[in-house]
């Protein structure tokens, strides 16, 4: 099973040095790749008998550069630390013909920086050895990890000034057997993630986005206007932009903090979790924004759910993207294709069930999710709820994450709500309870 573990590097002046070229001989490398792609693709686009290029190509280009005079620098650079930005590159653009991820950017210098060392490393206690460095670089293990079984290492350098090693460990053992899906709702959930609130779960739990990330992100807006503002090239303006790069690497600490909470707490409770595939294609063409920022951390989000899905033996279970979720009535299967984004809560048609669209879709998710799988679908619950302890509402108010019961019945929902749900049930954190069908 591959483990990944993360840890701040504090290198000296020289290490900090030779770290800036590194830097730059793998940016350029990355970036000269992608040109030479994108000129090929240019000059042959109507020639369907050709092929896009691919690793071996850009590495012949790497290799031709390399004795030219004015990239004889590139030398500098560990060789297999270039080879392997090529492949990063190359696995970029396979991910992006599968549309499982954004078209590759070109690397910008005062974006986050990062060469990876595929061999030839060492560790003591706490020192890093890395080819051609010398002396060892100080590094902060905060989490023992086996130094004999590091596979795979990323050296990063935030926009901060910040460095940081990431591992990737390997401890040559089986990833444990997968417990068995089953259809019931206890054990089996399927999650929609929105903008609206974080997640939705078919539980009828609902996780909203934190606070303070809203403040950090209004933060963020303002700083960026003041950034805008300043002239180009200026001393303030170059205050301004570490400024707003602080932001990001505080925003980004926290979202990340968040999501590894919630998915701990997920998959810790249910042995199945059900999501939908991000179809990044199609979100980049609604050109939204806050959709964009969004998906970014669903993402990551079930990025975590799958990573500690296989350490624990459970499963996530992909649906392709399910464009009616949301307009399939759960109870009765009738599609409302009237249903627009603003409309919450709706009566089904059909056979009259008032739905909450969310908590709808969540439904409708974890069942196409067991019918993917052979198993049947959950019948939707609508009988008389009493409040019961949840252990995942529990789970995640220990860690200071509100969840809320929600429901498709407007009633109860306003029932839900926090004040009331406190005098219903007298003393007690409220935020454990939710309500479960008792019929
Ligand atoms: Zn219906």
């Amino acid at each position: 099973m591959l483990t990944a573990y993360k840890f701040r590097l504090y290198p000296d002046k020289k290490q900090q040095e030779i770290f800036s070229k590194y830097f730059g001989c793998n940016r350029v490398a990355w970036n000269k790749a992608l040109e030479l792609r994108e000129e090929y693709y240019k000059d042959h686009k109507n020639d369907s008998s050709k092929k896009g290029l691919n690793y071996y190509d850009t590495a012949k280009l790497i290799k031709e550069l390399k004795q030219k005079e004015e990239y004889k620098w590139l030398k500098e650079a560990n060789s297999q630390s270039l080879q392997q930005t090529l492949m990063d590159l190359d696995k970029a653009f396979k991910a992006f013909f599968r549309r499982i991820s954004k078209y590759p950017n070109y690397k910008k210098k005062s974006n986050r920086q990062s060469f990876r060392i595929p061999q030839h490393f060492n560790f003591t206690d706490n020192l890093l050895y890395l080819p051609k460095l010398g002396k060892g670089i100080k590094m902060e293990v905060h989490r023992e990890f086996p130094r004999e079984k590091v596979k795979q290492l990323t050296i990063t350098k935030t926009p901060t000034d910040k460095y940081f090693v990431s591992l990737v460990v390997d401890d040559r053992e089986e990833a444990p057997q997968k417990v068995q899906t089953t259809s019931d709702p206890k054990k089996t959930v399927g999650i929609d993630v929105g903008l609206k609130d974080f997640a939705v779960l078919s539980n009828g739990i609902k996780i909203s986005n934190p606070k303070y990330l809203q403040r950090s992100e209004k933060l963020l807006k303002s700083r960026q206007r003041m950034l805008s503002r300043k002239q180009k090239g200026s001393k303030n303006r170059n205050k301004a932009r570490i400024r707003v790069a602080k932001t990001h690497e505080k925003i980004s600490n926290q979202k990340n903090d968040f999501i590894h909470k919630v998915s701990t707490a997920i998959i810790k409770q249910f042995d199945t979790v059900v999501i939908e595939t991000l179809n990044i294609k199609g979100m980049k063409r609604n050109r939204n924004m806050a959709k964009a920022i969004g998906n970014a951390s669903w993402g990551r989000f079930f990025q975590s759910l799958k990573y500690k899905a296989d350490k624990q033996g459970k499963n996530v279970i992909e649906i392709g993207m399910f464009e009616k979720s949301s307009k399939t009535c759960h109870p009765c299967g009738y599609v409302n294709k009237g249903l627009t984004l603003s409309q919450r809560e709706w009566i089904c048609e059909n056979c009259n069930a008032h739905l909450n669209r969310d908590l709808n879709a969540s439904e409708d998710i974890r069942d196409f999710g067991l019918k993917q799988v052979g198993l049947d679908p959950i019948p939707s619950d609508r009988g008389e709820y009493k409040p019961v302890e949840n252990p995942l509402t529990a789970e995640l108010a220990k860690m200071n994450i509100k969840a809320r019961s929600t429901s498709h019945d407007p009633e109860k929902q306003e029932l839900y709500a926090m004040r009331k749900l406190k005098l219903s049930i007298g003393a007690g954190s409220p935020s454990i309870y939710w309500w479960e069908d008792v019929t």
